[in-house]
């Protein structure tokens, strides 16, 4: 299995959440199934069971490697480079 690097260069501690929701839903008008937090810089978006996929949109503009799960009582990160649980 492929050794992921990015999780060691992240933040300590974590970035707090700029939002409550994911606010690209907010402006469009579409509903999150499941919430992902950004371990950068603390963008919420929602997941690729969601209409918007606005957590992979926000990895693709901005190269922010690894996100993790905002669902209460879940507890796992998900590498976008390595496609790999971190
Ligand atoms: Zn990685
Ligand atoms: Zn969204
Ligand atoms: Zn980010």
């Amino acid at each position: 299995m492929k050794q992921c690097t990015h999780s060691e260069a992240l933040p300590h501690p974590e970035p707090a959440p700029l939002a409550a929701t994911c606010p690209e839903c907010l402006r469009d008008g579409t509903h999150p199934v499941q919430l992902r937090l950004c371990l950068t810089c603390g963008h919420v978006g929602c997941c690729d069971s969601s209409p918007g996929r606005h957590a992979t949109e926000h990895y693709a503009r901005t190269g922010h490697p690894v996100m993790r799960t905002f669902e209460p009582g879940e507890d796992w990160r998900w590498c976008f480079v390595d496609h790999v649980l971190v």
